[in-house]
C-alpha cells in the first residue's frame, strides 16, 4: 500500500484494506512541519466488530497450526522488515517527528521481539511428571487465550506494538491492534508485511480510533486479554475496565525515571549517557530521564557539563542529516511542555538551557522544543511531579545515595531507574533497594532485551505480567495441568472420597 499524502487511512481487516463504516476522522501531522499528511478514521463499535470477527473466524486453524509453522511465519516475517526497515523509519519519521537513526534502532528493537518469537515450539514445552499417583502422570501445557486486542502510544509505532503481537501470534492468539491515532500508518505495513510472509488472514487485524473504538474492544465479548501502553491515568481506565469485563490486563501507564549521579562516578560519561537518556526522541520514550539526583559534590561539575552538552544540540527535522533531535508530537504536546517549563520558573528552579524558543530554520510550523536543563528542582514542584514527556531535564540535589535511593522510592512512577557510579559496593545497594521494574548501572537507559520481560512497578503498570520474554509467553497463554490414567481391565475405579496419595 502506498501512502499518499492527504489520503483517508483504510482499516485492516481479514488480510485486507477495509474500508470502514465510521464518518469520524481525524488528522495526522507531520510534527517537523506542521502540515497534515493524512486522515485517520476513528471506528465505531461496527469497524471494532469486524475486525474482532475476523480475529475469532481466523482463530481455530491458527491455534491448531504447528508451532513451528507459526515461527517460520514470524521468520519470513522479521526478514521482511529487516530488508523494509528504511521505508517503515520514513514512515515512523514522518509521523512521530523522531530522527531517521532512532526511528531505526526503534525498529531493530521491535525485530528482536520477533526473534524471540521464532523460538515458540521451545517456549511452549510444558512441564512432565510420571507417577504422581499410582499409574497415574500429570503434564501441564500452554493454551493460546484466544482473541487478543493491543492498544499502543505515539511514541514507537513500531515498536510498542512488536512487544505484543509477534508473542501473542506465536502462542496461537489471533490479534486487533488499535495503534495511536496521531501516527497510525506503520501499523498497515505490518499488517502488509505480516501478510507477504504467509500470515492466514484475520490472524492480525489494524482498526484505527480513539477512546470509542477502545471502549468497544473492553467491552467485546470475543476479546479475552488487552495489552495497553501509553499514559497512567489511561492505563488505570483500562486495567480497571477490561478486568472488570472479565478479560486479562497488562496495562503499562507513564514513567519519571531518575539518574542518580555519585561523586565517585565519571562525570563525562555519566554527561554523555544521560545527555541521550534525556533528550534523545525529544524525551518521548517511556524510558527517557528525565529526573537527574545529583549527590554531594557530583552536582556543580555535572550541571556546567550537561548545560555545555545540551547547549550543542542540533534540533530539527528528524529526516535531515546532523539532527539529533527532532520536534515532539502534536503542537498541543508542545503548548504543553513549554507551560510546563514557565511553571518550572514560575516556582523557583533555576533553569539553566532554557527551549522554550527554539529557532530551526526553514520550519516556522514544526512543533520544536529545544533542550531544556533545570537544577535546584524540589520534590514539590510541577516539574518534578509532572511526566513532562518532552526535552526537559530536570537536576535535584541530594546530600547521600539513600537520600537518592528514598526519591526514586518515594515517586509515585516506578519504571526505570539507574546509578551512575565507580562503586560496587554503591551499585548493588542500588540494586537491592530501589523500586523500580528496570534498573541500570551506568546504563542509562536499562530497556530489557526481548528475551528478558519489560515492565514497570507502581503507577508505571497495571496487571502482573511485564511484556515480551517469558512473561508475554505467560500473558499470551492459559496453563492446563491434564493429570491421566489407562487402567488395565479389573482395576479398582476412584472411590467415593477424595483421592490421596497411600
Ligand atoms: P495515551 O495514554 O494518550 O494513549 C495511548 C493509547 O490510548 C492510544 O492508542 C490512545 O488512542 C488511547 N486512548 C487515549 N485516550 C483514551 C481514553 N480516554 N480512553 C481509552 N483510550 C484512550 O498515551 P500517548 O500520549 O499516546 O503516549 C505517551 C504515554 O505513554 C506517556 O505517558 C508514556 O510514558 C507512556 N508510555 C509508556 C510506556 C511503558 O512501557 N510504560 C511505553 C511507551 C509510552
Amino acid at each position: 500500500m502506498e501512502l499518499k499524502t492527504l489520503e483517508r487511512l483504510p482499516m485492516w481487516i481479514g488480510g485486507r484494506a477495509h474500508a470502514p463504516t465510521t464518518t469520524r476522522y481525524g488528522e495526522v501531522t507531520n510534527p517537523a512541519t506542521g502540515e497534515v499528511v493524512r486522515h485517520v478514521p476513528y471506528a465505531n463499535p461496527e469497524d471494532v466488530d469486524a475486525a474482532v470477527r475476523a480475529a475469532q473466524d481466523a482463530l481455530p486453524a491458527w491455534r491448531a497450526s504447528p508451532s513451528l509453522r507459526r515461527a517460520r511465519i514470524l521468520m519470513r516475517f522479521r526478514d521482511l522488515m529487516e530488508a523494509n526497515k528504511k521505508e517503515l523509519a520514513k514512515i515512523v519519521t514522518q509521523e512521530h517527528g523522531k530522527t531517521l537513526v532512532d526511528a531505526e534502532g526503534s525498529i531493530t528493537r521491535g525485530i528482536e521481539v520477533v526473534e524471540f518469537a521464532t523460538g515458540v515450539p521451545h517456549l511452549l514445552k510444558g512441564e512432565h511428571s510420571e507417577n504422581v499417583g499410582t499409574e497415574v502422570d500429570s503434564w501441564s501445557i500452554r493454551q493460546p487465550v484466544g482473541v487478543c486486542a493491543g492498544i499502543t502510544p505515539f511514541n514507537f509505532p513500531a515498536m510498542v506494538p512488536m512487544w505484543m503481537y509477534p508473542v501473542a501470534l506465536a502462542c496461537g492468539n489471533t490479534f486487533v491492534l488499535k495503534p495511536s491515532e496521531r501516527d497510525p500508518s506503520l501499523a498497515l505495513r505490518m499488517g502488509e508485511l505480516l501478510k507477504e510472509a504467509g500470515l492466514p488472514d484475520g490472524v492480525f487485524n489494524v482498526v484505527h480510533g480513539d477512546k470509542e473504538a477502545v471502549d468497544a474492544l473492553l467491552a467485546h465479548p470475543l476479546v479475552r486479554a488487552i495489552s495497553f501502553v501509553g499514559s497512567t491515568p489511561i492505563a488505570r481506565y483500562i486495567y480497571e475496565t477490561g478486568a472488570r469485563n472479565g478479560k486479562r490486563v497488562q496495562a503499562l501507564g507513564g514513567a519519571k525515571n531518575h539518574a542518580i549521579v555519585l561523586p565517585d562516578a565519571d562525570l563525562d560519561f555519566a554527561t554523555e549517557a544521560i545527555i541521550g537518556a534525556g533528550y534523545g526522541s525529544a524525551g518521548e520514550r517511556c524510558m527517557a530521564i528525565s529526573a537527574v539526583v545529583a549527590v554531594g559534590d557530583a552536582g556543580d561539575a555535572l550541571i556546567a557539563r550537561l548545560a555545555v552538552r545540551a547547549r550543542r544540540i542540533a534540533t530539527g527535522p528528524g529526516d535531515a542529516a546532523g539532527i539529533e533531535m527532532g520536534p515532539v508530537i502534536t503542537r498541543a504536546a508542545r503548548d504543553r511542555i513549554t507551560g510546563l517549563i514557565d511553571r518550572g520558573v514560575a516556582e523557583g528552579a533555576a533553569l539553566v538551557v532554557d527551549g522554550r524558543r527554539p529557532a530551526v530554520p526553514g520550519h516556522p510550523n514544526g512543533f520544536f522544543v529545544g533542550p531544556t536543563l533545570f537544577d535546584r528542582v524540589a520534590p514539590s514542584m510541577t516539574i518534578y511531579r509532572e511526566e513532562i514527556f518532552g526535552p526537559v531535564l530536570c537536576v535535584v540535589r541530594a546530600g547521600s545515595l539513600d537520600e537518592a535511593i528514598a526519591l526514586v522510592n518515594a515517586n509515585p512512577y516506578a519504571n526505570g531507574a539507574a546509578v551512575f557510579t565507580r562503586s560496587g559496593y554503591a551499585a548493588r545497594r542500588f540494586q537491592q533497594d530501589c523500586e523500580v521494574g528496570m534498573a541500570g548501572v551506568n546504563v542509562p537507559i536499562p530497556v530489557p532485551m526481548a528475551f528478558f520481560s519489560f515492565g514497570g512497578w507502581r503507577n508505571s503498570l497495571f496487571g502482573d505480567l511485564h511484556v515480551h520474554g517469558m512473561d508475554g509467553v505467560r500473558f499470551y497463554t492459559r496453563t492446563k495441568v491434564m493429570t491421566s490414567r489407562w487402567p488395565d481391565d479389573g482395576s479398582a475405579a476412584p472411590g467415593f472420597h477424595m483421592p490421596v496419595m497411600g
